[in-house]
């Protein structure tokens, strides 16, 4: 699910207030800008996955040099998807 402008400045404005560092874990250089909503594909239970099962949506956040996606949960952003 693509990301509304003003949703991806929630998203910003809610990293910069958590101190969410801006450099990338990867690669350390700074500049990311938000993705796209995203439910993991499978959702573990035991020794197997669920199919249809609880999941939690995923906001993307994409470093703007190597790529590297980091994702946040909508719910702790308080982002309905
Ligand atoms: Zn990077």
């Amino acid at each position: 699910m693509s990301l509304h402008e003003s949703k991806k400045q929630q998203l910003l404005n809610w990293l910069q207030a958590k101190g969410v560092r801006d450099d990338c874990p990867a690669c350390g250089a700074t500049g990311r800008h938000p993705g796209d909503i995203v439910a993991p594909p499978t959702t573990p239970d035991g020794g197997g996955t669920v199919v249809g099962g609880p999941n939690f949506p995923l906001v993307q956040l994409i470093c703007q040099n190597c790529g590297y996606v980091m994702h946040f949960a909508t719910t702790s952003i308080q982002m309905p998807t």
